[in-house]
């Protein structure tokens, strides 16, 4: 096999390129994931991105791997659900795509081919065990134990958004309330400002008015600006998440015993802003044994992280189903 093609879904766009047994990327593509989501959209999309690629590249691509977000089972390349994607439910993927890509395919859960890729070509390359986890709307979460993707018993290990750090806290979109993803993400920062905009007292709060109208993904940059500028309660929030995020931590070192994570995902370019209260916190909730050889990486690979470890998934498993 020289080429194939890695797809990473996301919550807004579906990104795609070639890549080759190196982890060379050409041929590029990112793209708006439209209002029409149902799986045959999904479907339709990913055909006509590969038709693309190809026609550019000029050669064909003998198996395609594909990252997406929700409760994935890769054995039997299934999505079971997804919070982005409310109309996938129990939905066939890799058949669909195999049916409709004449080629091998391998799906799997969009965080395991981040933490895949990282492990390939980025920030975990001579980290055999480590956590991956990525900060966007929600979190995103992946134990890779051996060089390998750990799974659990049914599939979906990793779900570290929905671990509980409050019971009584905020409400998560998973029914649950207290998950780690309602106080570390876009969502939790959009909770943040709102509760501080109608907190008078807070200083600078009342600046942060016209930040409830932004899109979750640049909001993290907008309380940057404002922090930057000395406003109180920009930086504080940016820091209650960072507290939030080493208590998160904490417990997942202490529970796997692995210490080592690569944290991805939009947010951590305001990781200045909050990186230092986490691993502050990291000290208070680990033993100093765990804490002094805890090591926190932000990944390297950015948006290229998902492509990579789909492209390197099917590399290693599409052989088998050619
Ligand atoms: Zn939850």
């Amino acid at each position: 096999m020289t080429f194939v093609i890695g797809i990473d879904v996301g919550g807004t766009h579906l990104r795609a390129a070639l890549v080759d047994r190196k982890g060379m990327v050409s041929c590029s593509r990112k793209t708006l994931v439209g209002s029409n989501r149902g799986p045959e959209e999904i479907v339709s999309l990913v055909g006509k991105q590969i038709s693309s690629i190809e026609k550019e590249a000029g050669t064909m691509a003998q198996a395609v791997g594909v990252g997406l977000p929700g409760i994935v089972s890769e054995a039997k390349g299934i999505v079971y659900a997804s919070p982005h994607y409310p109309e996938w439910k129990n939905v066939d993927f890799q058949q669909r795509l195999e049916q409709k890509l004449n080629r091998p395919v391998v799906i799997d859960n969009d965080a395991n081919m981040i933490a895949l890729g990282e492990h390939w070509l980025g920030s975990a390359r001579e980290w055999g065990d480590f956590l991956m986890m990525t900060l966007g709307t929600g979190i995103g979460g992946a134990i890779v134990i051996n060089s390998a993707v750990y799974r659990g018993i049914q599939g979906f290990a990793g779900e570290f958004g929905h671990m509980v750090l409050s019971p009584e806290g905020p409400e998560c979109a998973c029914g649950s309330r207290g998950c780690f993803e309602t106080f570390v993400s876009a969502t939790a920062l959009n909770r943040m400002v709102r509760e501080a905009v109608a907190d008078a007292e807070i200083p600078g709060s009342m600046d942060l008015v016209s930040l409830l109208e932004e899109d979750p993904s640049i909001l993290s940059g907008r309380l940057v600006d404002e922090a930057k500028k000395g406003n109180e309660a920009a930086g504080g929030i940016l820091k209650q998440m960072g507290y939030y995020l080493g208590i998160g931590l904490g417990s997942l070192f202490n529970v796997t015993g692995i210490n080592r994570v690569v944290l991805g995902g939009g947010l951590i370019f305001s990781a200045d802003f909050w990186l230092p209260t986490a691993r502050e916190e990291l000290k208070r909730r680990t033993y100093a044994e765990t804490d002094s050889h805890a090591e926190l990486r932000l990944s390297q690979l950015g948006d290229s992280a998902g492509i990579l470890g789909a492209a390197t998934n099917a590399f290693s498993k599409a052989s088998s189903r050619a």
